[in-house]
């Protein structure tokens, strides 16, 4: 038995994790003979974020690699709505294949895109709003422990300057970020734990509240420490009165004493609505947690669309192999059948096919590193992505 209440990795490749009506459609299958070569289609009808930053395509490939399917989908990163500008639905996975082997499968491929997509989708509207200021994601105390690197990838792919996972960062192949936590105050006094703090970082953040009031701390670390980044205020939900007003009270002291330098950075139960109003008061980085971790999940669906040749789908979906089309000028998307790769768009441009290969007859044939996929997502949260 596993140890805790999750699937381990195993689990989830050979197939134990799925819902248990796929296992027993395979077994009447079997019992018929009956093996259905199909291709199935992954769309989603709507989205609480209006736009999908399509993210966790990275695990749907570790899972299928060596089963005996084709593979396409949209690549990690890509911003897209929905639907076309017709109000189509857009496909982001295709896979072909027979179908027993693949059915129970369904399940954790849902589930690796709907939450990855939710929370990649969730930061990209805060990096929208924040352009170049940046935040830190610090949700992953918020969510079980197995999942916090695909967490803090889907945040990072989604805008985040940095992660806090420690786990997470390694993976990511990043240095992680945090600046010190209450229990380094309250066990060393506030004193002691700046100057152990500004010996021993070099990018120096002072929690500061602690104990204190914010403004008065916050004029005591700079008077004692003038040359550090920021201070940090995570003031507790019962003292917070007008959390922008106590931003804007400390800016004005320290600005008033020369301080312009230091500048503040804020967490704690910081939401996508107070952003604007934030930034407005002078704050210049952001640590955000449960927010970012809790997104809703993009709600994915999977369904068949042509069964050994004959295109065939369940009510409320479109049968038919589909390919997209994205306008290289304008961005306008368009969802075609399989045959169409190219069309001219009305603005001029041309709308070239973004499906795109990546595992044939089980081989992964193509795979990108993470940086390609993030900087995919920064250029399209700031070119395609319209709030
Ligand atoms: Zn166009």
């Amino acid at each position: 038995m596993n140890k805790f209440a999750m699937a381990n990795e195993n689990d989830i490749i050979n197939g134990s994790s799925t819902d248990v009506y796929f296992d027993k459609t395979k077994e009447y299958l079997a019992k018929l003979n009956i093996n259905p070569h199909v291709a199935m289609e992954v769309t989603s009808s709507s989205s609480s974020y209006g736009y999908i930053n399509f993210t966790g395509l990275n695990d749907v490939i570790s899972l299928f690699e060596n089963k005996n399917i084709n593979l396409y989908a949209i690549p990690e990163g890509t911003i897209i709505k929905p639907r076309d500008d017709d109000g189509m639905p857009v496909p982001f996975i295709r896979i072909e294949g027979n179908y027993p082997d693949f059915a129970e499968f369904e399940t954790p491929l849902l589930g690796f895109i709907c939450q990855a997509s939710g929370v990649s989708s969730y930061s990209s509207i805060i990096k929208k709003i924040l352009g170049n200021v940046p935040f830190i994601s610090f949700g992953i105390r918020r969510m079980h422990p197995a999942i916090s690197a695909m967490i803090d990838r889907s945040s990072y792919i989604g805008g985040a300057s940095g992660v806090s996972g420690v786990l997470s960062a390694k993976i990511l192949g990043i240095k992680p970020s945090g600046t010190m936590p209450h229990a380094l105050s309250l066990i060393l006094g506030d004193d002691q734990a700046w100057k152990i703090q500004y010996e021993n970082s070099d990018f120096r953040v002072f929690l500061i509240d602690t104990y204190m009031d914010e403004k008065f701390a916050a004029i005591k670390a700079a008077e004692e420490f003038p040359d550090i980044d920021y201070i940090r205020l995570d003031t507790p939900s019962s003292r917070r009165g007008n959390f922008p007003n106590i931003v804007r009270e400390i800016r004005w002291e320290l600005n008033i004493r020369n301080h312009k330098n230091i500048k503040i950075m804020v967490s704690g139960g910081i939401k996508i609505e107070d952003l604007n109003e934030l930034v407005n008061a002078g704050v210049e980085s952001f640590g955000i947690g449960t927010s970012i971790s809790s997104a809703k999940p993009v709600d994915f669906g999977m369904d068949i669309v042509n069964i050994n040749g004959e295109d065939k789908t369940k009510r409320g979906k479109f049968s038919g192999v589909k390919n997209v089309l994205r306008c290289d000028q304008c961005y306008k998307v368009k969802t075609v059948l399989r045959n169409i790769n190219e069309e001219k768009c009305t603005c001029g441009g041309t709308m070239k096919n973004i499906m795109e290969k990546y595992i044939e007859n089980g081989m992964v044939i193509k795979n990108e590193n993470l940086s390609t996929i993030r900087q995919r997502s920064l250029n399209e949260i700031n070119n395609i992505l319209n709030l």
